[in-house]
């Protein structure tokens, strides 16, 4: 299993991720996705929102804005729940989750040892004095204050005046913004029972131990469904829900053996939450969530009904009777989903007794699909018969043209960002002295390193096909170059 260090490496070496506002030394937990990171998160968003919207008759969307009326986070419970219990160190006065204080390591000054420092396995005893922790874990020193509730929700004034009249919020989920439209949406489109309304976007949750890269962030992209059913009919959806979203992980590359499910017990379920299911991925610091699927039950259109006084309710032709639908919620992250495809499509494997490091990502994800490479950089020829190419399939994939270095070291570059597939256009190409030309290019696929030669006027049609995953297909056809 790689380690994180080595991804978080990568991301800011080939221009995926850089830790925010650097050069000011840093913010933490935040986060900047560069040229080709922006480019993997948005296809991932972009394949999310095509299957989970532009693909089912039964879907739509929404994009709500991010600061709300302050009255939907008093009617969600987030205003007088959404709280971590957290203490603080009356020494260095650092901060912790009081629930999580015994999950790392701790500092711990030994008396039977003349006072040496030791650092002492998480939960675990001092082995030379048989000593707890009980004192601050990172300084070993301090002692801890009683734990108070601190509500996780980024505060803000909206307006000029800094006074309590104007405190708002902002959105620790997405979701939110979509049971307060649920009434305008359902109108406007003329739904029936059962539908969806998906939406991706920024939410923002003041975490004391944010950590592990993009993992768990204060600020973040999620992808929210909330799927409104008949009652009675929710723990078939929910299941099916649970179902689909499982394979769509896989489908666009997560390894069988990196994700799994995981059932929340009883007691770990929020109080109007039916049933839950955590998607979890196998990421470098062990298991986690990536994606939670919930019944939520008629909990979230009761309480804004309540609070708002506008009727939430659907009207049943076939019954004639009002309900109040239920809601099955899959809420992924778009940070978390872009983080585990780039762990689980990083490969180092020994080629010719040299090491290469490639991306296998699904072509769908690949920040960039082809990149077009000249031979020989000094033919003219080359170059302009490249440019051309490039150019040409540029309007219908992201492709680069690349010529600042050998061909062997811009292979294994284009190894190292994912990109699918390389075109090259050589001396056989464009013909010379001694030969006329072939008007064909090689194509290299980045899995197999196998390469296959296609007339030019064909590379689009070619690309099209080994984009949908027909390499082996296409190769029979062409027969490898030797
Ligand atoms: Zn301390
Ligand atoms: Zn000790």
């Amino acid at each position: 299993m790689i380690d994180m260090d080595t991804i978080v490496s990568l991301c800011k070496r080939r221009g995926f991720i850089f830790q925010s506002s650097e050069i000011y030394g840093g913010t933490g937990s935040c986060w900047d996705y560069g040229p080709l990171g922006v480019e993997l998160k948005n296809n991932v968003k972009r394949a999310w929102w095509r299957d989970n919207v532009q693909l089912r008759p039964d879907m739509v969307g929404l994009d709500a804005s991010i600061l709300m009326h302050a009255a939907v986070w008093k009617a969600s419970g987030h205003l007088d729940h959404f709280t971590d219990p957290m203490v603080d160190c009356r020494g260095c006065q650092r901060r912790f989750r009081a629930d999580k204080l015994d999950e790392g390591e701790w500092v711990h000054y030994c008396a039977a040892t003349k006072g040496n420092k030791f650092m002492v396995p998480a939960g675990e005893p001092c082995k030379h004095c048989g000593a707890r922790r009980t004192l601050c874990p990172a300084c070993g020193k301090g002692g801890l204050t009683d734990a108070r509730q601190f509500n996780l929700m980024f505060k803000t004034f909206m307006g000029p005046v800094e006074d309590a009249a104007a405190v708002t919020y902002l959105r620790p989920e997405t979701a939110q913004g979509i049971f307060v439209n649920f009434d305008n949406v359902l109108q406007a489109m003329r739904l029936k029972l059962p539908f969806g309304i998906a939406q991706i976007g920024k939410a923002f949750r003041n975490e004391i131990t944010p950590g592990n890269f993009t993992f768990r962030t204060r600020e973040f992209e999620q992808m929210e469904i909330e799927y409104f059913v008949m009652p009675g009919t929710d723990e078939e959806w929910h299941q099916r829900w649970i179902d689909e979203r499982f394979a769509w992980y896989q489908e666009y590359g997560l390894r069988k053996e990196n994700i799994r499910l995981r059932e929340h017990e009883k007691d770990e379920l929020a109080h109007y939450a039916k049933r839950c299911a955590d998607i979890e991925y196998l990421f470098p610091m062990g298991w986690s969530e990536l994606e939670g699927i919930a019944n939520r039950t008629d909990f979230d259109l009761k309480q804004h009904s309540q609070f708002s006084g506008k009727s939430l309710e659907y009207f049943d032709e076939e019954s004639k009777q009002k309900v109040i639908p239920y809601v099955i919620e899959p809420s992924a992250g778009a940070d978390r989903s872009t983080l585990a495809f780039l762990v689980d499509a990083y490969h180092a494997e020994e080629v010719k007794g040299e090491k290469r490091v490639v991306l296998k990502f699904h072509p769908e994800l690949a920040p960039i699909k082809i990149a077009v490479l000249p031979l020989l950089k000094k033919n003219n020829q080359i170059v302009e018969t490249a440019k051309k190419i490039c150019a040409d399939l540029r309007r219908r994939w992201y492709a680069v043209y690349d010529d600042t270095a050998s061909i062997g070291r811009l292979y294994r570059r284009q190894d190292e960002i994912g990109t699918p597939f390389c075109v090259t256009v050589d001396v056989q190409t464009v013909g010379d002295a001694k030969a006329t030309a072939d008007q064909k290019v090689t194509i290299r696929g980045r899995d197999s390193m196998e390469q296959i030669r296609v007339p030019i006027s064909a590379v689009e049609a070619v690309i099209s096909d080994l984009m949908s995953g027909q390499w082996a297909a296409v190769a029979k056809q062409t027969g490898l170059v030797a």
